[in-house]
């Protein structure tokens, strides 16, 4: 199943099509399929039905209310990163008692709102940090629930930007110093020792570091059970999807259960190859998926606006760019760029770039792509996970909007902004 595919011969995701779409809403537009976001936490779920486990989303890769609704509603937990993420997923409907809360830099305002909303777990990336939040507890008159994140530093073998588990990086504690934390830590006031956490890195397609840092790992949380008596382990997310060609091959969707040697990881593979360290520690298993159940949910439809022929390149310049999805820029981030009208096996080789006053501003280079014309509408494939959510009105161009296609049904779920939106925190 791949909920965008042609259908006489135009894209579109499930039942809707996207130059339809394109032309009741404008362009640029970011288009989610509910279905595929579905499928993939089902997937993921009951792959390991076979043990006490949450699926908790990692909301950063998709904030927007009606996806975190859509999930809620599946019963996901939720990863948060701020306060503002536990907002957003309290308004959405999701319950704070399913939400863990990692990240580096948690203000005072952050935990207390944390502690007040009843989360299940603060996942702690420092002593400092813990002391700290003993402290607010105490303040606060009430016992905060608290994991460690430990850095196991094993390889992840992705982008170095996103890549989390190796000693250099910023989080989590050292896997050396993490008993001694937890000893520390198990003498101050109003904590309570509820877990173990770790997410080694993100977009892996390999399952070999993670069933290294269950290796490393498990016994730690064992140990971890017996002194403290932790009741969970939560291994993190970072599970890779395929960008590329999953559309123009029409090799079905990467999840594909077969033939398995050609799909790095599915929901099986993973389940299967770290299941044996996680069954026998007797400990809930939390999972914090991101883009694996955002990534090929959304697609970023564009227009391209102007051709321009230099002397060794074809440019393709498109009405959205980096400002709207900065994965290219960032890491390298690769896109598959497709034609909405179905392409007649033309292939020219271009480079598609967006408006912005930045070199940087780029989908593609040196790509062979499928002819497209100025006016033409493409669209900028598994761009669900890691888009809007990192979208800028650099250079003061206003937001895309979000649609939700479920079956036939399309709602806008985001509203274009609008350049009165763009100034309205301002004065003069
Ligand atoms: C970003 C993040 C995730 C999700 O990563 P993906 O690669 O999108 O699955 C999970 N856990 C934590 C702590 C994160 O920071």
């Amino acid at each position: 199943m791949h909920s965008f595919h042609y259908t006489n011969g135009s894209l579109h995701c499930e039942n809707v099509s996207l130059a339809q779409l394109a032309k009741e809403h404008g362009t640029p537009l970011y288009v989610y399929s509910a279905e595929t976001f579905r499928d993939r936490f089902t997937r993921l779920d009951s792959a390991f039905s076979g043990i006490d486990h949450e699926v908790a989303y990692a909301v950063k890769a998709n904030s927007n209310l009606s996806v975190l609704r859509l999930l809620a509603e599946l019963g996901s937990g939720f990863d948060i990163v701020s306060g503002g993420e536990l907002y957003r997923v309290i308004k959405a409907g999701g319950d704070p008692s399913k939400c863990t809360f990692a990240g580096v830099g948690k203000t005072r305002a952050e935990i207390e709102y944390a502690l007040q909303q009843g989360i299940y777990s603060i996942n702690v990336e420092s002593e400092e940090e813990a002391a700290f939040i003993s402290q607010v507890a105490v303040e606060m008159d009430v016992i905060a629930p608290i994991a460690f994140r430990v850095n196991p530093n094993v390889d992840a073998k992705t982008h170095k930007y996103i890549s989390t588990g190796k000693s250099e990086n910023k989080f989590g504690i050292d896997f050396e110093f993490i008993l001694e934390a937890y000893e520390r830590a198990s003498k101050l006031p109003n904590l309570n020792l509820k877990g173990l956490q770790m997410h080694i890195g993100s977009q892996l397609t390999s399952v070999d570091p993670f069933v290294e840092a269950v290796e490393k790992v498990g016994p730690l949380a064992a140990r971890l059970k017996a002194d403290y008596g932790i009741e969970f382990f939560s291994i993190g997310g970072g599970i890779g999807i395929i960008y590329e060609e999953a559309l123009a091959s029409g090799k079905e969707s990467w999840w594909t259960e077969q033939p398995e040697d050609s799909r790095p990881i599915t929901p099986g593979k993973y389940a299967a190859a770290i299941l044996p360290g996680l069954e026998k520690l007797g400990l809930k298993i939390l999972l914090e998926p991101g883009r694996f159940i955002a990534g090929n949910a959304g697609v970023l439809v564009t227009r391209c606006l102007y051709e321009k022929k230099g002397t060794t390149k074809t440019f393709k310049i498109v009405d959205s760019g980096m400002h709207h999805l900065i994965r290219p820029a960032l890491y390298e981030g690769f896109h598959e760029i497709v034609p909405i009208n179905e392409p007649s096996g033309a292939i020219e080789s271009v480079d598609v770039v967006g408006p912005i006053c930045e070199s940087g501003d780029f989908f593609c280079q040196n790509r062979e792509v499928s002819s497209f014309l100025p006016g033409d509408l493409i669209a900028l494939m598994s761009a669900g996970a890691y888009g809007m959510v990192m979208a800028t009105t650099y250079n003061s161009h206003p937001l895309p909007a979000e649609i939700l296609v479920d079956g036939d049904d399309s709602k806008v779920v985001r509203k274009r902004q609008t350049l009165e939106d763009l100034i309205a925190p301002e004065e003069l």
